[in-house]
């Protein structure tokens, strides 16, 4: 079978290296000049910076897996320990670990009768940790699938907590608030957290981008090669391209939802419907060089809306040894809604602002901290919005592969790295059974490509 997988991330890349391991010739095609989508890393003033993707958890298992495959096992390290992840309220910041009754009891940064009630909550939670999959979200009840998290939160356990403690910790990871997600989608993700104790982060040695390389290394990539559309034609599947046209038995559209929906013409209805549907957070991955005395001692920290309505995380880069020196590397994550804004602005008031805010915060890095790098993700995550879950389970039931035209990626209930190399192995694996299947036949006719105008990197 001759198949072509669009987008060169953790979930094109994954799957076009499960396809051309099953036999099938597979050629990748990406936008840009360097593999790793989302989870990428730039070398900026000495310092190589993992602009999207931060960390890895002990428990992404695929992950691990693919890396022991490919072996790159030895990149794989526990980050070093730079103390504790802390939440900022009222200038200060107080560790919080979920990690047993003390943990939840001990934590500060609520009151004492909000601390009972959420010690009640992850005695609950404990019992549906092994209920729900954060990579998988089909798996599980879907009584609070309709609901969004932050309605749910304050009804259930105060406003206290939905502001000062759960609202924070989705902004620290998604960019968004609690509002625009499910009650599913957060009990999965506080799943995640109680699994692991507190978040035990991993990550490869040098950088990111470390098993996109791996893996790109073993398949036929055409990079900045942008594909401009995608079409059933004549019984096969057409990739357009900037100068030709190619065709393939099947094709794998391994790109943001928002980008799959302009790429695809033609979808059926089902394809149509959950494009349509599914929305992204954006942010700015703001890099700062800065003296490490100026660092307190933490891991990350979570910041609260009401504490800032710029600056929604932010990561301590000595944990990776990103050390020069003196001087270290902090990356600041801005929220959603202050996203737009500075979207426009030249990356010198990026850095003005992101750097007055977060001074104004921590007053100890006033004239400390000197901007290296700025990236910019219009696309940083999936929004799973009530309803989104069950759409998306009834997707991978009745429309999936339709025409020949896969859809794969972060939004299909596979969130976050570890999801993504799911979701790319199993659209292979569902790719094999269509051919067992007789769903799928190769292409009898040899391809017809129109010349080439212009050259293509392959590699
Ligand atoms: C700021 C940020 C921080 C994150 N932190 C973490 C984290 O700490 N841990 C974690 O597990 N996850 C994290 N994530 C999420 C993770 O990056 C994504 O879930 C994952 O990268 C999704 O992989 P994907 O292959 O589905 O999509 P992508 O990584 O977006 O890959 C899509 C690819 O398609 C290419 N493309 C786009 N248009 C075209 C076109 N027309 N033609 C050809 N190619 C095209 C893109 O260039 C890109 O390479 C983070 C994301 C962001 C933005």
């Amino acid at each position: 079978m001759k198949i072509a997988v669009v987008g060169g991330g953790p979930s094109g890349l994954t799957c076009a290296y499960r396809l051309q391991c099953a036999g099938h010739e597979v050629v990748v095609y990406e936008s840009d000049a360097h593999v790793g989508g989302r989870m990428a890393s730039v070398l900026a003033d000495g310092f190589t910076i993992d602009t999207g993707v931060s960390l890895l958890l002990a428990t992404y298992k695929r992950t691990q897996a693919l890396a022991k495959e490919l072996g790159i096992e030895d990149e794989w390290f526990a980050f070093h320990a730079a103390g504790s992840g802390g939440v900022l309220r009222d200038g200060k910041l107080t560790s919080f670990s979920p990690n047993g009754a003390m943990g939840v009891l001990g934590y500060r940064g609520l009151s004492w009768f909000s601390r009972v009630r959420l010690l009640l909550y992850f005695l609950r939670a404990r019992k549906w940790v092994g209920k729900f999959d954060f990579f998988d979200l089909s798996v599980g009840s879907d009584a609070l699938e309709a609901v969004d998290a932050d309605t749910y939160v304050r009804s259930k356990l105060g406003p206290e907590i939905a502001d000062w403690l759960f609202d924070p910790f989705v902004r620290t990871f998604h960019f968004h608030g609690a509002k625009r997600i499910s009650m599913k989608y957060f009990d999965a993700l506080a799943a995640l957290l109680l699994e692991q104790g507190r978040f035990s982060s991993r990550g490869f040695r040098h950088n990111m981008g470390t098993l996109s390389h791996a893996l790109a290394s073993h398949l036929k990539v055409f990079r900045q090669t942008p594909v401009k559309a995608v079409y059933r034609q004549q019984g096969r599947v057409c990739v357009e391209l900037l100068d030709r046209k190619e065709f393939f038995d099947s094709v794998v559209l391994a790109t943001p939802a928002t980008i799959s929906r302009k790429l695809l013409q033609g979808h059926s209805p089902q394809q149509r419907e959950l494009l349509d549907k599914v929305e992204y957070s954006s942010t700015l991955m703001c890099a700062f060089r800065v003296p490490k005395c100026a660092l307190p001692d933490f891991e990350g920290i979570w910041v609260p809306f009401a504490e800032s309505s710029i600056i929604c995380c932010c990561a301590n880069e000595t944990r990776k040894g990103a050390v020069e020196g003196s001087e270290c590397v902090l990356i600041l994550g801005t929220h959603e809604e202050a996203s737009a804004n500075l979207f426009t602005r030249s990356d010198k008031e990026v850095f003005e602002t992101v750097a007055a805010e977060w001074s104004r915060l921590f007053p100890q890095y006033e004239s400390q901290m000197k901007g290296i790098h700025v990236q910019r993700w219009p696309n940083a995550l999936p929004i799973y919005a009530p309803g989104l879950i069950n759409q998306v389970t009834k997707f991978w039931q009745n429309g999936q592969g339709e025409g020949g035209i896969w859809l794969c990626g972060d939004y299909l209930n596979h969130p976050w790295v570890e999801g993504s190399i799911h979701c790319g192995e199993k659209v292979a694996a569902r790719i094999g059974r269509a051919v067992l299947a007789g769903e799928v036949s190769p292409l009898k006719p040899k391809k017809q490509v129109l010349p080439a105008r212009r050259s293509v990197t392959g590699s």
